[in-house]
């Protein structure tokens, strides 16, 4: 089978102050289907810029991404919308759950944007949540959620769509230790039984190791 992602000479660089900084110098990443890569890099390495290029977030890099066989880098704004709706998910470090709804219909909603029905994308929604220990909590808005349970609906709505690729960005970042490591071992037990790849950036050695593979961010190209 193809590889859900190739990434090839990629190169982004920002203008700061009359400086020109080169941030991504020429990476080249390759992740197979169903496989999860652990992206590791000190902080302003360039791991969320490597990140919102491969989810079609913004232009302006040079390179080429391959996402399930197909060009994106020089699509224009309607296909990168398709692929980022039909085969990516996304998990921040931030949750952005959407406060006047609950954690069910934040994970219904962006399915019923897809085109699922209603019955299914609610049972879909309920499952997720409920494998990540948040039966209990189908009706709780996001302010009546703990910071680790937001996180869990964050990773439920990435998911719900069943993407091919999942892309987070430090997605366990703003909790305490002890509830990260708790967190982000249930996010990759879950994209491993949905048979998702994914490509997570962290600065967490420990986490990264239970991935499948690591790849390290150093002066703008992968090591
Ligand atoms: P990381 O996620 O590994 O911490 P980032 O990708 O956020 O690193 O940033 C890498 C470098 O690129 C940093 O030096 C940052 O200041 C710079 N950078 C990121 N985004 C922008 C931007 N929009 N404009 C200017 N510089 C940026
Ligand atoms: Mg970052």
């Amino acid at each position: 089978m193809s590889d859900i992602l190739q990434v090839t000479g990629l190169k982004r660089s920002f203008q700061q102050g009359g400086v020109t900084i080169h941030v991504l110098r020429g990476v080249d990443l390759i992740v197979g289907r169903g496989e999860i890569v652990a992206l590791l890099g000190p902080s302003g390495s360039g791991k969320s810029t490597l990140l919102q290029a491969v989810g079609l977030l913004e232009g302006g890099f040079e390179g080429s991404i391959r996402i399930g066989g197909e060009e994106a880098a020089q699509l224009g704004s309607d296909g990168r919308t398709r692929i980022r709706r039909d085969a990516l998910g996304f998990v921040y470090q931030f949750h952005h759950l959407l406060p006047d709804f609950n954690a069910a219909e934040n994970v219904i909603l962006p399915q019923l944007i897809h085109g699922a029905e209603t019955a299914d994308a609610r049972e879909r929604a309920e499952s997720l949540l409920t494998s990540l220990g948040l039966g209990e909590r189908l009706s709780h808005r996001p302010s009546k959620l703990s910071g680790g349970e937001q996180q869990r609906v964050a990773v439920a709505r990435a998911l719900a769509n069943r993407p091919s690729l999942v892309l987070a960005d430090e997605p366990t970042g703003n909790l305490d230790e002890a509830t990260a490591d708790v967190v982000f071992m249930e996010f990759v037990k879950l994209v491993r039984d949905e048979g998702s790849a994914a490509l997570v950036a962290t600065h967490n050695e420990r986490i990264a190791a239970k991935m499948d593979r690591v790849v390290r961010l150093h002066d703008g190209v992968l090591e």
